[in-house]
């Protein structure tokens, strides 16, 4: 390195573990990382530790497809996910830090008219909530996305879509970099290698962390443990109605620029997109059983495979680079759960499933408020643990499906 110069990933190491903190944080993926930033840039608060069991971000953060929309079916999730998009939009400047954020628009095919008929429905939603979001003919299909295979007359004919304009996708670790490294700025100590193992609570209150590295003491901890969330709540004693399923994707051998859109198919439950690079990024649905393993099979690659092959025959030379698996937490409505938890200083950012990455920003925003202030904040009431004993679900299964 040259003298003064700083590496892009410049995390200061793990420090010693201290024996108490204002915040601790279980999770130092992308959530839990922004949670940080956001307390200790805009509430003063920086007496924090992350704690992470692995290498920073290695969980659903690193393995995820980056699809970034805010095009969902419900109300409260629109306004959420609209605040999560535009945060990106401005999010390089705010870290100083090339996030690499690129706005090029999501498109979902419609093989059907029960599809087109969900799209409508999914479009007028949206711009009532003031996203770009509307329905689009075959022939519009063929203009966003020349080399999609329409199948006239075929088994997938693609009858319209639904384009989401303001949807895009950004570089997944600089986000989670960009967060430690000004969240260290400002004295967050981040932990790597630091596995929280149980914990101590006494009436209401968790008042110990037991880690691999010793015991600690908190006044408010944020549970926000991608895929371990539902392992996490049991060992503090909180059921979450959580269930983990397997979610893969691959990549394929870089290819020139061809694909300038998010393109994506739920009956064929694949969705492509064209990395920065030029691999072709395949993904798709969930494994379909429970399961917490991050192993790639074989079924899965020969599943996204045909999809991506009825989408772009043309592809059918090309190699398959690398192919990984995410454990996700997936819950009953296919939304999050954000806010209070039953003990009063253990807050919950969990349910994050398919579909987290895009609300990296805004929950970790939303999250550090609520630590802040002591106060969940209307944009999260929606996201509340307890809509499960009101049954004031919010059905997002449809909306998410296979383009997350
Ligand atoms: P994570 O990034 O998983 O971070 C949680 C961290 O907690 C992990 O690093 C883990 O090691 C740590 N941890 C767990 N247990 C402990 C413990 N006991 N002690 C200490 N640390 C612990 N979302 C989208 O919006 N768009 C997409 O296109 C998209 N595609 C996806 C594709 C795949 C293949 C996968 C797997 C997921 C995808 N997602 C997508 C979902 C998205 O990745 C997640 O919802 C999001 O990354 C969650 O971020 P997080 O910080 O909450 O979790």
């Amino acid at each position: 390195l040259r003298r003064g110069h700083r590496p892009y990933r410049d995390i200061p190491a793990t420090p010693d573990l201290r024996k108490r903190y204002d915040v601790v944080i279980i999770g130092g993926g992308g959530h839990g990382l922004a949670a940080a930033y956001y307390l200790s840039h805009y509430h003063g608060i920086s007496d924090i530790a992350v704690l992470e069991k692995g290498y920073l971000a290695g969980g659903n953060t690193a393995r995820n497809t980056t699809t970034i929309r805010s095009n969902y079916l419900t109300l409260p999730s629109i306004e959420f996910y609209r605040e999560g998009l535009s945060l990106f939009e401005t999010m390089s400047q705010e870290l100083g830090f090339n996030v690499m954020f690129s706005q090029r628009g999501q498109l979902t095919l419609a093989h059907s008219d029960a599809a087109m008929r969900s799209f409508r429905l999914r479009a007028e939603m949206g711009k009532h909530a003031g996203i770009r979001a509307e329905v689009v003919d075959a022939r519009t299909v063929q203009t966003l996305c020349p080399h999609v295979n329409m199948d006239f007359g075929g088994q997938h004919e693609v009858l319209g879509g639904l384009w989401h304009a303001d949807g895009g996708t950004a570089r997944h670790d600089a986000v989670a970099w960009g967060y430690a490294k000004r969240a260290a700025e400002k004295g967050v100590e981040i932990h790597q290698r630091t596995e929280v193992t149980g914990f101590g609570i006494t009436g209401s209150r968790m008042t110990k962390l037991h880690t691999n590295r010793g015991t600690i003491a908190a006044g408010q901890i944020l549970q926000a443990a991608g895929g371990m969330n539902g392992r996490i709540g049991e060992m503090a004693g909180i059921r979450l109605p959580i269930r983990n399923f397997p979610l893969q994707a691959m990549v394929t051998q870089p290819l020139k620029p061809f694909m300038d859109i998010l393109l994506s198919s739920s009956n064929l439950h694949t969705y492509l997109v064209q990395s920065s690079r030029g691999e072709i990024v395949i993904g798709g649905g969930t494994d379909p059983y429970q399961l917490i393993s991050t192993r790639s099979s074989l079924p899965q690659k020969e599943a996204l495979a045909t999809g991506a092959l009825q989408l772009m025959p043309f592809l059918h030379n090309v190699k398959i680079l690398r192919q990984w698996a995410g454990i996700t937490d997936i819950t009953p409505d296919f939304s999050p759960i954000m806010g209070a938890s039953p003990l009063q200083n253990y807050w919950l950012d969990a349910g994050w499933g398919t579909w987290g990455f895009k609300a990296t920003a805004v929950a970790g925003k939303r999250m550090a408020e609520t630590i802040a202030t002591g106060r969940v904040p209307d944009l999260l009431m929606p996201f509340a643990l307890e809509r499960f004993e009101r049954f004031e679900l919010l059905n997002e299964m449809g909306a998410t499906a296979a383009g997350h």
